[in-house]
């Protein structure tokens, strides 16, 4: 299984990892806004969101015995399953990062992780909808289930 930690952009941050870039403008409370245009969300109005959950890709089920698992990831509280727009599964935890404070800012802002500052705000879960499909409750999946011949 491949674990990335957080969300959507982190997601992204891990893939592009290899081709390391410094200097631009990637997650950054203070950088983002001005930056882009007005319809895009910023940091500052968002207050953290990306660094208040974890996201893992999954393997995507294939068989009866696959989907049952899928279940027990759903029986978490607050846990949901997606598909994101390339077909990936994924499992998303909430789960707040204990460094980011009360008003919705890094406070180890100089030294976050790499994970961190290569995440793009152009590219984050407030402006990208990458969900193709969400599974948040057990029905939800089989209602997939049915839809795929598989139940
Ligand atoms: S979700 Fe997007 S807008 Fe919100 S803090 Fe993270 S990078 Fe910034
Ligand atoms: S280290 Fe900072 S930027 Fe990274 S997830 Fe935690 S609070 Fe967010």
């Amino acid at each position: 299984m491949r674990v990335y930690a957080s969300s959507s952009a982190k997601i992204r941050a891990i893939a592009e990892a290899s081709a390391r870039i410094s200097g631009k403008a990637y997650k950054c409370f203070h950088a983002c806004a001005g930056l882009f245009n007005t319809k895009m969300t910023t940091c500052e109005e968002c207050k953290g969101e990306c660094c208040r959950k974890l996201a893992f890709h999954i393997q995507e089920p294939k068989s009866m015995i696959d989907f049952e698992d899928m279940k027990w990831y759903l029986y978490h509280e607050g846990c949901i399953l997606y598909i994101d727009n390339e077909g990936d599964w994924l499992v998303q935890v909430p789960v707040k990062c204990a460094k980011l404070d009360r008003n919705g800012r890094c406070s180890i802002y100089d030294r976050r992780p790499p994970i961190c500052r290569l995440s793009k705000v152009e590219e984050c879960e407030k402006n990208i909808d990458e969900m193709k499909v969400v599974f948040r409750t057990v029905k939800d999946l089989e209602n997939y289930m049915r839809k795929k011949g598989i139940l």
